[in-house]
């Protein structure tokens, strides 16, 4: 069996969220259970790709419209990764220094999509399945099954995961001269909200189409950013499998960007050392229970309310607040002005910091995820690892994975998204810190969950296979 995963994002060549850590992690799983998978992502121009060694495997020039670009594709010698990674070069519209958020993402992305096509035309070795992430590569099942030119590939069953529903890469019919020639009774296949939709395109194309968790399957149905029909109509084709973490790269015990490593055995030493790295340097109080949140500052992960949380906890609760995340900057502006109010209890970095990001996970007492959308949730997973405790709200992946301490679980979840939940939900946090001895009973059980990608690689595994049995 042998799978290419297409994706805009790859940990550690590109990660802006979720998305990286899944494509940099389950295929290494897969590989480990004899499933040969590649990766195939943009050549970006990054210190991390920058300094990879490449052999190019196959040049062309694909065609936008009447603009024409030269692309190559590039395999990584490296075998550093646990599968096979390989790359696409563009000069004009890939080799960028971010992955998202340019004026002309959508000739980046159908760029990427068609030139991952154009080589498999001719690649020595074709995959059994192609297996995408996202609107980013969402035309890519509508491309193989209807589009001409890559009629020799129309065998090769097709899976969309959908990572994240509120995003859909909409984009005009004046663009689709960009779409290879196909027969135009099909242009339905594309179509939603008279726009071409490429997430819409994925999920009416491909032969599955997955989720990052079950209950966010569910939700979708419900809300999905205006999908919720197709969604319940596709529903037959339509699976949850709850994404998994890489128990290499998130290991307490071996991770390379915490101040102090630990296990289980030294957790409230190893972990101490790290809260007094992080108190020191963002000036916080040690002896206080200290609260983070990582993640995009979006509305989604609701991150609008984190002012008003962060000023009725600290105004209240014997607390301390740490947030690390960049999005919209109205957000941004409150939190930083924040810091004059509460010098001793609150700080934010904003940015993107992967290492300071571990070393919260290793030194923090409890998570926030106040999410109103969280498909999967990577946060809470890692958190699990590292023996901090996610206080969420009971939302998609965080409905499947986190289980309120009464009920017998770890965590502390609240079920709205507003001040006065994550207020409470804070203070059954400090109450629960305090109360030390049951602190340590549930941080020693928390790490011991294995939320490894053992048990969903294998699930992808029977879904490949099934697919398989199709062709
Ligand atoms: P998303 O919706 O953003 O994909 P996930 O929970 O699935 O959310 O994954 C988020 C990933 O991105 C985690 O690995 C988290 O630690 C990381 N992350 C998010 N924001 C930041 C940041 N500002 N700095 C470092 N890591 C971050």
């Amino acid at each position: 069996m042998r799978v290419l995963h297409t994706s805009l994002e790859c940990y550690p060549l590109a990660k802006v969220g979720g998305l990286g850590d899944v494509v940099g992690s389950l295929p290494k799983y897969l590989t480990a259970l004899d499933c040969t998978t590649d990766v195939i992502i943009p050549f970006y121009n990054n210190d991390k790709i920058n300094q990879l060694s490449c052999e190019d495997v196959y040049s062309g020039t694909l065609n936008l419209g009447s603009d024409n670009y030269d692309f190559t594709i590039k395999k990584t010698i490296s075998k550093a990764f646990g599968f096979q990674v390989y790359l696409v070069h563009q000069e004009e519209l890939l080799y960028r220094s971010d992955v998202y958020s340019y004026d002309d993402d959508t000739e980046r992305f159908v760029a990427f999509q068609l030139a991952v096509l154009d080589w498999l035309l001719v690649a020595d070795v074709q995959p059994d399945i192609i297996h995408c992430h996202d609107h980013h590569t969402g035309l890519i099942p509508f491309l193989v099954s209807q589009v001409n030119k890559y009629q020799s590939l129309r065998d090769i069953p097709t899976i969309l995961t959908i990572h994240n529903a509120q995003y859909q890469g909409q984009f005009g019919y004046d663009k689709l001269e960009y779409i290879p020639q196909f027969d135009l009774h099909n242009i339905g296949l594309l179509d939603w909200d008279h726009c071409i939709n490429p997430l819409a395109a994925g999920i009416k194309s491909a032969w599955r189409v997955t989720t990052v968790s079950p209950a966010y399957m569910k939700e979708l149905q419900h809300q999905a950013n205006g999908l919720e029909g197709l969604l319940s109509h596709e529903n037959p084709k339509c699976v949850g499998i709850l994404n998994g973490i890489d128990h290499d790269t998130w290991d307490p015990k071996t991770d390379p960007m915490v101040i102090k490593n630990y296990e289980a055995k030294n957790i409230v030493s190893g972990r101490k050392a790290n809260k007094e790295w992080l108190c020191q340097e963002f000036n916080l109080d040690i002896n206080k229970p200290l609260f983070a949140f990582i993640g995009r500052l979006v509305y989604e992960k609701g991150a609008d309310l984190l002012p008003e949380i962060v000023s009725e906890a600290l105004q209240h609760l014997d607390a301390n607040i740490l947030l690390l995340g960049s999005g919209d900057p109205v957000v941004e502006s409150r939190l930083q002005e924040l810091k004059e109010r509460f010098p001793n209890s609150y700080n934010a970095y904003i940015g993107y910091d992967e290492k300071l990001s571990h070393i919260i996970y290793a030194g923090a007492d409890f998570l926030l995820m106040p999410s109103r959308v969280e498909p999967c949730g990577l946060n809470q997973l890692y958190a699990l690892r590292y023996g901090l405790i996610p206080i969420v709200r009971r939302i998609g992946g965080l409905k499947d994975t986190v289980i309120d301490i009464s009920d017998h679980g770890f965590g502390i979840c609240h079920d709205q998204v507003n001040v006065q939940d994550v207020y409470n939900s804070i203070k059954r946090g400090v109450e629960l810190y305090n109360n030390q001895k049951q602190y340590r009973e549930i941080q020693k059980e928390i790490v011991k969950i294995d939320h490894s990608w053992n048990n969903s690689a294998k699930q992808y595994i029977e879904l490949y296979k099934s697919l398989k049995q199709l062709k």
